[in-house]
This record gives structure tokens, sequence and C-alpha cells, in this order.
């Protein structure tokens, strides 16, 4: 997104990419997006009518249900104006807006240090100057220990990601309904979500030691499967059925950076995204604070007020941000409770009122 707004002002940015190629890598469920940075965004980038063309209005629905498989709530309100769109669907929008060889795939970012007034950026066998690098490089940033000593730190929860064939698993079809279903007991929830082209994306959590969570990210997909079965022991057939047929994607545990994490700004290096505000999906803002990373972003690198309008930038970032964070720490902490139900319950109850 920043590479195509800097483009739209005649700046010609390169993007230097680890992934081999667009399709190397699943790259996880249909996001929604907000009116006020996901889908700003996309209009300033002039991608409105992509981004309608491929977005799922219809898919904005919210059930819950209890361990026993008692469904709580059902909504299915298609006027919602958060849209879903699949992120293969959004990284395809954008990468076609770009001018031809925009990115650089294969590039994995090994080094970076300062020289001269410019930065030296390097990986294997390759090496360039740029004037001004942005982290855009996500949870585990390159960019952002030369700004900041913060590292992410685990949430104590980790999610299991299960894929499913609408077509060959009708009854997780059922359940999940027009959009996205939460089932949720004692410290666990399983969570299924409706995506494009007849795909459903799952996830499993559980509260798990980080050490646990290593390990499970090494084990074959079938010992994890076996071990959700454990610790979904007593769950409805049809939530158990989500654990027992699901086609296994990955093992994903959960990272934040500090709430309000922030850095001294410094001429030419600044950082968008989870580089910068990494936190869990519970607030379900990430790719949506990140989109309206780049238009801020994108603005202040273009404005005639030299680096302090990034200064500016960055101030704006760490507000909107804080918010977010505070909201999936705290979203986090009441799913993942003895009475997490409830707390859900209460948030969709709340919402119907907003
Ligand atoms: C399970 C789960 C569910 C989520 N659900 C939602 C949701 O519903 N809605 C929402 O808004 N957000 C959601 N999020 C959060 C969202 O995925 C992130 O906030 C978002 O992807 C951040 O975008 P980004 O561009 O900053 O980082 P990333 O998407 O991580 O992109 C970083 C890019 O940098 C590349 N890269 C990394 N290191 C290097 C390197 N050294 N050299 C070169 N390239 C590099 C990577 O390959 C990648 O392409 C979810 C996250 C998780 C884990």
């Amino acid at each position: 997104m920043l590479a195509r707004l800097l483009q739209l002002q005649g700046k010609c940015p390169v993007v230097l990419e680890r992934d081999q190629h667009a399709e190397e890598r699943p790259l996880g469920g249909s996001l929604d997006m907000h009116g006020e940075t996901g889908q700003y965004a996309m209009e300033r980038a002039g991608l409105r009518e992509e981004f309608i063309a491929a977005a799922r209005p219809e898919d904005q629905g919210d059930r819950l249900y209890d361990p026993g498989g008692v469904l709580l709530f059902d909504r299915n309100d298609s006027t919602d104006d958060r849209p879903e769109i699949d992120r293969s669907a959004l990284r395809r929008i954008l990468l076609n807006s770009l001018t031809p060889r925009t990115v650089r795939w294969g590039q994995r970012i090994t080094r970076i240090a300062p020289e001269k007034g410019a930065f030296m950026v390097g990986g294997s066998g390759w090496q360039e100057q740029f004037d001004v690098v942005i982290g855009a490089d996500g949870a585990w940033s390159c960019v952002r220990p030369l700004l900041s000593v913060a590292v992410p730190r685990y949430e104590g929860v980790t999610l299991v990601e299960l894929g499913f064939d609408v077509d060959r698993h009708p009854r997780v079809g059922e359940l999940t309904g027009n959009g996205k279903m939460f089932a949720v007991g004692d410290n666990r929830a399983l969570i299924t979500q409706r995506n494009g082209y007849g795909h459903i994306r799952g996830y499993a959590g559980v509260r798990l030691a980080e050490s646990l969570a290593r390990e499970w990210g090494s084990w074959p997909g079938e010992n994890v499967r076996q071990a959700l079965q454990n610790a979904f022991d007593g769950w409805a057939p049809e939530l158990r059925d989500v654990i027992e047929t699901g086609e296994f994607i990955g093992v994903r545990p959960l990272y934040a950076l500090p709430v309000g994490h922030s850095w001294e700004s410094q001429a030419g290096l600044t950082l968008l995204g989870d580089a910068a505000h990494l936190m869990s999906p519970f607030s379900g803002e990430g790719v949506n604070l990140a989109l309206a990373d780049a238009v801020d972003l994108a603005d202040a690198l273009t404005s005639t007020d030299g680096w302090s309008s990034v200064g500016r930038y960055e101030r704006i970032m760490y507000a909107r941000a804080a918010v977010a964070a505070e909201g999936a720490a705290q979203g986090l902490k009441s799913v993942f409770s003895s009475t997490g139900v409830e707390h859900v319950l209460e948030h969709y109850r709340a919402r119907v009122h907003e």
C-alpha cells in the first residue's frame, strides 16, 4: 500500500520481499476492512472499485456457541460497513497496482547499517544503498532493532490454523453460517470464518506455555490434532468435528509488542504495521492499522516539511495503535478465561446496541 501511494506521488519505491513469489505460503484468514482505516486506504490508493469487486459484504455474520454446542448468539447483517476480503485477493489488488518490478521477490534482508547519511541494506549475496528505509517487515522485523529495544512477548495463547472446503465439510459450513463463529469455553476457543471460493478458515485456541507452543510447531499435523482433541475433550461432537476434519495449516503462537510501543524518531528510518505495533488478532485491527499507517506515512514522506513530518506520522500512529493494542490485549484475556463465553456474548450484544 505504501509503495502504491508513493508511486501515485511520482516517487520510486522498491519493495524487498523475502518470499520467492506471491503464492509461496498461505496468507491466513479473511479480513474485515474498516471504513476509516482499511477502506479509506483503498480509496486513497484509487483502488475502491477493485476492492468492491473482491469484497464479500454478505459474510459479516457472527455466531457464538458454548462448549455444549448451544447457539447463544446469531446475527447476520450484511449492511454492516466492514466487508470481508481474502488476504490473497487484497494482496493481488495491491501487487497489480504497482509498476512492474517494484517488488523484488526472494530478497531476504539480513543486515541494515547506517552509512554516510544513508543505509546499506543487504542479504545473501547482495547489498544496496537506500536513502530511506521503512520497516514493513512484520512481527520479527529486522529494521525495528535499529530504532527500539522492544521485543515481542508471547501472549500465553496459541492458535492452530485449519482449512476446510465447504463442499467436503458441509457440517462446518452449517456451524459457521455467513461470517464467523466462536465457540468459547474455559480458556479455550474454536473459531471458524468463511473465506471466498467456498473455503472456511478455522482456529483452535488454547493456553499453552511458550516452550510447548514451540514444540507443537515442530510436530507433524496429526500429533497437533491429537493434542487438540485432548484439550477439547467433552465439547459437543459438531464442534470437535472442526478439529477432527480440518486440514492442518500451522501452529500460530500469539506474540505482542508492549502496548504503546514507541521510539525516538531517527532520520531516514521508520516502521509501519506489525513491525511497529504487533498485537494479538483479538481486536481485528492489524491489517487495517497497517493500511492506515501506509496512508499517513505516504503523506508524510511526500510533504515538504522534511523528516519532521515523519515524526508527526509516528505520533499519530502510536496513539492509534495503542488503543487497538489495549483492546487486543483485553480481548485475548477475556476470551481465554474461565468466563470467556460470557465476555464474548456481552461484546456481541453491546455491538447490536451501538
Ligand atoms: C491468526 C491471526 C489472525 C488475524 N486476523 C486478523 C483480522 O481478522 N483482521 C486484521 O486486521 N488483522 C488480523 N491479523 C493481524 C494481521 O495479520 C497483521 O496485523 C498484518 O498482517 C500486518 O501486516 P504487515 O504488513 O505489517 O506485516 P506482515 O503481514 O507480517 O508482512 C510482512 C512482510 O515482510 C516480509 N518480510 C519479513 N521479514 C523480512 C525480511 N527480513 N526481508 C524481506 N522481507 C521480509 C514478509 O515475508 C511479509 O511479506 C491476524 C493475525 C493472526 C496471527
